[in-house]
């Protein structure tokens, strides 16, 4: 293999899911916005489906379109960014439900699409996307009239369970939709976690489904492992890499891998990370490069012939600690070079 393989796990993806919707009542939807999380929308969704889920979310409307495409008629197609100017017609002709943010929105969609299905989305305090308190009571009356699908708002710290944002937004959600016969949706992963009373009818996973912070206990999805193109021996004093940024202190063996941060493998990881060759760490010598990493591999008994860079040892937030970002972050740079293989039992 000349590229990286990254296997996404569908079973685990899908356990997942199960494990999120069994934490309460409320319908259990999923976030499947840039291309699932970088695993590949297709995939992604059809095992979602499989699983159970009904409603699928997506940030633009041209997501919506390839989910569309992956998963028929018979889902709900929900799009975060609600519906923008020029987007009327794949909104119709897709049957796509716009999460509507704000007047002018509300005033396009009834004007283009007058009777097609839609939801409202608010602002709780997060200050991102959404109708504020005064914009929603001066919309509300007609925009409840043409039956909303849904009525959402998204928590800005759910991550936290103890940060008062949490109770605050919950408060202002219930002031803003107590009494409306819509159903509602407040939480993502985070919210889910809270407990019951953050779920309201419907929940909209996301990082949860892929393995990532907040939900511990996920199944990791992703493994990723990269190819070894050349070994060699380096004595002490001798650099690796751009810069000269690592020097051995002993007889070195090094190995050099296929991949770089044109696969979404951050430069700051340059010294700071290992590769994995099963329970052993291979630290990451010298800085990575567009398309080259060097892995020290004296300590191990054999000379490989991949290393991972996600595997059972080491998982998405882990990379996410060392290079100062979050799952996330990391799930949704990984390269379009890879080989992705997408097995399940
Ligand atoms: C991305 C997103 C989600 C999913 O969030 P996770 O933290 O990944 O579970 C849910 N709702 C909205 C509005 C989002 O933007």
């Amino acid at each position: 293999m000349g590229t990286g393989h990254l296997t996404i796990d569908l079973d685990a993806l899908a356990a997942n899911w199960r494990a999120l919707d069994a934490m309460g009542s409320a319908e259990t939807g999923a976030v499947v916005k840039a291309d699932g999380y970088g695993l590949g929308v297709a995939p992604v969704a059809r095992t979602l489906h499989k699983a159970g889920a009904r409603r699928f979310f997506v940030a633009v409307a041209e997501e919506g379109a390839a989910l569309r495409q992956a998963l028929g008629p018979n889902v709900d197609v929900c799009v975060f960014g609600g519906h923008m100017p020029g987007d009327s017609e794949m909104i119709g002709d897709l049957g796509l439900v716009p999460m509507l943010n704000s007047l002018e929105q509300v005033l396009r969609h009834f004007e283009a699409l007058p009777g097609h299905p839609f939801g409202i989305q608010l602002d709780t305090g997060m200050n991102r996307l959404g109708m504020e308190m005064s914009e929603w009571a001066a919309v509300a009356e007609i925009a409840l009239q043409q039956k909303p699908v849904l009525v959402m708002s998204h928590l800005a710290c759910a991550d936290e369970p103890d940060h008062e944002m949490n109770t605050r937004q919950l408060a202002e959600f219930h002031r803003m939709t107590d009494g409306i016969k819509v159903p509602r949706s407040l939480a993502a992963t985070g919210g889910i976690l809270l407990g019951q009373e953050y779920q309201f009818d419907l929940t909209r996973p996301g990082i949860g489904l892929y393995g990532g912070r907040p939900f511990e206990e996920a199944r990791p999805v992703v493994t990723l492992e990269l190819p070894v193109i050349q070994v060699r021996d380096v004595e002490p004093g001798e650099s690796v890499g751009y810069g000269n940024s690592w020097i051995a202190e002993r007889r070195t063996r090094l190995a050099t891998v296929a991949a770089g941060y044109a696969d979404g493998i951050t430069r700051h990881l340059s010294n700071r990370a290992s590769l994995w060759h099963g329970d052993a760490p291979c630290p990451i010598r010298g800085r990575v490069s567009m398309d080259l990493i060097c892995a020290d591999i004296t300590d191990l008994p054999e000379t490989p012939d991949s290393l991972a860079l996600l595997n059972g040892r080491q998982g998405v937030d882990d990379i996410a600690d060392i290079a100062g970002t979050i799952g996330y972050e990391v799930l949704t740079q990984l390269g379009p070079r890879y080989t992705r293989r997408h097995p399940s039992a």
